[in-house]
């Protein structure tokens, strides 16, 4: 790269480092992305070889936080229907504050969040889980 295409100044800085990057709040960092970085504007350009890899580590970022995301809703939802109240629901999650995730307050663990979507979809899996 020639000049900045932000401001024209010259030889932008090839270099490789990683990248904060932010999905629906939740913050990460790309790392070992090659970029063009310019000392006059701040302007930062990735490296045309390096956007493949960049746009997949960023895919699967938005999956793990969507995976971890919920409506506290759905959960509360799906404790009435185990009928179980917040201790019993802390006992079957594995969780100290199932009332937290309910009232928005917290954000369940994906594995939580994966076991409540399974015994969304399979009540009877319930006795199961609990040992019971
Ligand atoms: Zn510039």
């Amino acid at each position: 790269m020639d000049n900045c295409p932000g401001c024209g100044a010259m030889a932008p800085v090839h270099d490789t480092h990683g990248v904060s990057y932010t999905y629906k709040g939740q913050h990460t960092t790309i790392p070992g992305v090659a970029a063009y970085h310019c000392a006059s504007c701040g302007d930062v350009r990735l490296d045309p070889a390096a956007v493949h890899r960049y746009d997949e580590l960023v895919a699967r970022f938005h999956r793990k936080v969507d995976a971890a995301l919920v409506d506290p809703a759905y959960l509360r939802a799906v404790r009435k229907k185990l009928r179980l109240d917040h201790d019993e629901a802390d006992e079957v999650f594995g969780t100290d504050h199932f009332e937290r995730y309910e009232a928005g307050k917290a954000q369940p663990h994906p594995s939580t969040v994966a076991l409540v979507k399974l015994l969304d979809r399979h009540p009877e899996l319930l006795a199961e889980v609990r040992g019971v």
